[in-house]
């Protein structure tokens, strides 16, 4: 069932509610594809009933961004989560969500401000404010929905642990889920911007699993120097990547390793051509 108003989504989890029944949410920006899907099979499977919210959040976009042309696929959007099996699939307008007029203005806004530790590194660095906008959006999605178990993907995993950072400090009552990255067979994360890359573009954006992939074998082997581990990448590189960030991170709270461990994500973000793509892997065996 599509709804775009707040009062019709809190009129039908009312009732879940009375009745009993858990709910699980799963948020998204659209334009979705089987990285949705695997977190929306979760919700189905574990869930008595599942929203899935269809937002393109204006405040998490940084000047300059994509918003305006970032893909907006509604219909199909929907018909993937009926196939699925999804009760509500919630899509509201910027002014059902902001109201008139306080869209892009932080003087009308209560915004959930992530500590700076978080944001200071990784996809914080070059999109300043971004994590306070994913924040404020996730907090009013779990405010109108109030889910018991809210599900999200490994591909966003800075995303992911600020969450986590934000459920646990604001004692927000849900339960966050974490689903692992879906790849296409040559291993590139499943993205909405993927839509932006050219077929030749496609094919240069393998290297950011590549990459990863190569770090982990070599860690596997034994080594745990992060030079050493970073110049594997190295070579990979041609003049077609531009590399913003290869970073090896405490997997909970993203303070920075001296040496790769059992506890290490390795991140990566990438440009190719005007595309950034993000991807990141766990060390963990
Ligand atoms: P987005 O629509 O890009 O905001 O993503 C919505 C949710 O889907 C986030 O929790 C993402 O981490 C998750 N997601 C996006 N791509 C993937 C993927 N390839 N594998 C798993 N989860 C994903």
């Amino acid at each position: 069932m599509l709804i775009h108003t707040i009062d019709e989504v809190r009129e039908h989890v009312k009732k879940w509610k009375k009745e009993g029944l858990s709910v699980g949410l799963v948020p998204t920006m659209g334009a979705l594809h089987d990285g949705h899907k695997s977190l929306i099979v979760n919700s189905v499977e574990k869930c008595d009933k599942t929203v899935v919210s269809v937002f393109v959040n204006p405040i998490q976009f940084c000047p300059g961004e994509d918003l305006d042309k970032y893909p907006r696929t509604l219909e199909e959007d929907n018909n993937l989560c009926e196939n699925a099996g999804v009760d509500i699939v919630f899509a509201p307008s910027p002014k059902e969500m902001y109201g008139e007029g306080h869209i892009l203005s932080n003087d009308f806004l209560t915004y959930v401000i992530p500590p700076y530790f978080y944001v200071d590194k990784l996809c914080g660095k070059s999109r300043v404010g971004h994590f306070d906008g994913v924040c404020t959006v996730v907090n009013k999605l779990f405010n109108i929905v109030q889910p018991d178990f809210a599900f999200f993907g490994q591909k966003d995993a800075q995303q992911l642990i600020i969450i986590k950072k934000m459920v646990n400090d604001l004692n927000i009552p849900v339960e966050i889920v974490a689903c692992p990255i879906v790849r296409e067979k040559s291993g590139l994360a499943l993205s909405s911007r993927n839509k932006y890359l050219s077929c030749t573009e496609k094919e240069e954006a393998v290297v950011l699993s590549k990459i990863l992939f190569n770090i982990k074998a070599c860690y596997n082997t034994g080594i745990v120097d992060i030079e050493a581990l970073k110049d594997t990448a190295y070579s990979l590189l041609n003049e077609n990547h531009d590399l913003e960030y290869l970073e090896f991170r405490d997997e909970n709270d993203l303070s920075e390793k001296e040496k790769a461990d059992e506890n290490t994500r390795v991140f990566i973000a990438l440009k190719i051509g005007n595309v950034r793509l993000i991807d990141n892997i766990s060390l963990k065996h």
